[in-house]
């Protein structure tokens, strides 16, 4: 449609002293301009206050409190559904040449100030700056991959015809999404809901993780700067009693898209099947949860890229991803060496703050430290702990900062081995063979992400056709699906599979109309 080919963002290297350089100097202006602040909503195209506000700590030093985020009432909730309502009376009829042309337009906005977003994202939710950057740089991949499958979705497809009947099949948004975000991802997540729903012509109420309401904000704020209307996008911040099961349940709400914990996800399903007074369809839930992602290690596989794989994927934002990989599943032969080598490549990396760029920086908050750590300590008692184990100093800092974690000989019954910890915890299990493997990989209720290392064709294409997940990485690592090419979204429990970035994801946020017209 006229745009050059998609090709994704670059990431910034970060070992040339130069970038490394601008990325502190971003960090310089951010807590400049940033820190300290209170920031408003977005309801019904102004910027508000609510009644109070919360706080926003920094994960590094929890007792920096960075900004301030009102707390939404009930009343405004209403006036924000009702806002997107109006909206959406003229945004589903808007010109799909018009909506792409924003996003190019955001895509270049954001080009010209990754580094700033990827302090703000660092100071709220402790990624490093490669973590950030990653995250950043996927939020332009949307911009540019949402822009094209706009157009495309626009053109509805094919039908086989008949002699007397003119037969077209199109699709049509379907009216107010309310998108619901987590902190581990603030950035992308909730934009690649976000932008599916406007792409395909609905409106949005948009309640970001109270962890890291910024990281979102200021992509709002960057889409009405290229010329979003600003009725289009809803953004409230505050506390779940107002914003959750509320937004939820409300009867103008068409489709929830959700991404956060299975519990959460699995109440949000239960609570959007009630048909509410009012309320005139099925809402749809789009529900993407959490992972206990294996990676398996033939005995034929090259195991020094296996290792290196396995400590990116199993300790890359503290482990904080639900496509992290938590679980390293290795044929006995090869098993102790392969421990060996992930064990030493572990225990090189440095534990420290995000904004100094350490490896390993804190979990989000102290409590998410003690779930972790609770997990650790019954760990000691069912399982061989052969690294770390505990909580890591990082100078006078207060925060969740955990050691590098590994289990070995982790039996598949074990909560190390069946339960998603969401930290730098990691399990090794022992296979008799790479069959044997396989099935260990899917013995869980979880199905996202998969990694799988051999050099053998016959037991790749085994992997491929037995492992259950919605994203399997034959020879690398688990983490880091890139927009518009590795669709991602889980099986099982881990949610219903939406794949975000994927060239079927804008069909979630529409209906087909059919028409056959006889002349
Ligand atoms: N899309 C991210 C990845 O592939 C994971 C998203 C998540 O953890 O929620 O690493």
């Amino acid at each position: 449609e006229g745009f050059l080919p998609f090709e994704h963002e670059p990431y910034f290297n970060f070992g040339r002293e130069e970038v490394a350089e601008q990325q502190r100097e971003a960090y310089r202006l951010v807590r400049e301009k940033y820190v300290g602040r209170t920031f408003p909503m977005m309801l019904c195209g102004q910027p508000v206050g609510g009644e109070g506000t919360f706080e926003v700590h920094n994960p590094a030093d929890t007792r920096e409190v960075v900004w301030r985020f009102p707390k939404a009432t009930p009343e405004q909730l209403e006036e924000a559904i009702t806002c997107a309502k109006a909206a959406f009376g003229e945004w589903r009829f808007s010109d799909p040449m018009q909506r792409a042309t924003i996003f190019k337009r955001a895509a270049e906005l954001l080009r010209a100030r990754r580094m700033e977003f990827n302090a703000v994202m660092g100071l709220e939710n402790g990624k490093n700056w490669a973590e950030a950057d990653g995250e950043i740089a996927e939020c332009v991949d949307h911009f540019e991959v949402f822009a094209r499958e706009t157009l495309k979705w626009a053109q509805g497809k094919p039908v086989y015809p008949m002699p007397d009947e003119h037969v077209t099949m199109v699709y049509e948004p379907i009216g107010v999404v309310a998108v619901i975000s987590p902190w581990n991802f603030p950035a992308a997540i909730p934009l690649g809901m976000a932008l599916g729903a406007i792409a395909a012509g609905n409106t949005v109420v948009w309640k970001p993780a109270s962890e890291t309401p910024l990281s979102s904000l200021l992509l709002v704020e960057l889409l009405f700067e290229a010329g979003l209307p600003r009725n289009v996008i809803q953004f409230l911040t505050g506390t779940d009693e107002v914003l959750g099961d509320p937004l939820v349940d409300h009867k103008d709400i068409r489709m929830i898209a959700f991404t956060g914990s299975k519990e959460i996800g699995c109440r949000i399903m239960e609570r959007a099947a009630k048909v509410q007074p009012g309320q005139k369809w099925l809402k749809r839930v789009m529900a993407e949860m959490g992972g206990k992602d294996p990676t398996v290690v033939c005995a034929d596989a090259d195991l020094d890229a296996a290792a290196q794989g396995i400590v990116q994927a199993a300790f890359g934002y503290a482990g904080q991803k639900c496509s992290a990989c938590s679980r390293v599943i290795a044929e006995d032969s090869v098993y102790d060496e392969l421990l060996d080598k992930v064990v030493t490549l572990a225990r090189e990396l440095k534990v420290g703050s995000p904004e100094e760029n350490a490896a390993l920086g804190p979990v989000i908050h102290p409590g998410s430290a003690n779930r972790v750590m609770d997990y650790v300590e019954k760990g000691k008692g069912t399982a061989r702990l052969v690294l770390g184990g505990e909580r890591a100093e990082s100078g006078e800092r207060e925060g969740g900062y955990i050691a590098p974690t590994i289990f070995a000989d982790v039996d598949p019954r074990d909560p190390l081995f069946q339960e998603e910890i969401f930290g730098p915890v990691l399990s090794f299990t022992r296979a008799r063979d790479w069959r044997h493997a396989i099935d260990l990989a899917n013995d869980s209720e979880y199905g996202l992400t998969a990694a799988f290392y051999s050099r053998d064709p016959q037991k790749i294409n085994e992997a491929r056709r037995l492992i259950h997940v919605g994203n399997l990485y034959v020879n690398r690592k688990c983490t880091g699906a890139l927009s518009g090419t590795h669709a991602f979204g889980g099986y099982g429990m881990s949610g219903t599979n939406a794949k975000v970035g994927g060239p079927d994801y804008l069909f979630w946020f529409l209906q087909t109309k059919t028409v056959a017209q006889k002349y």
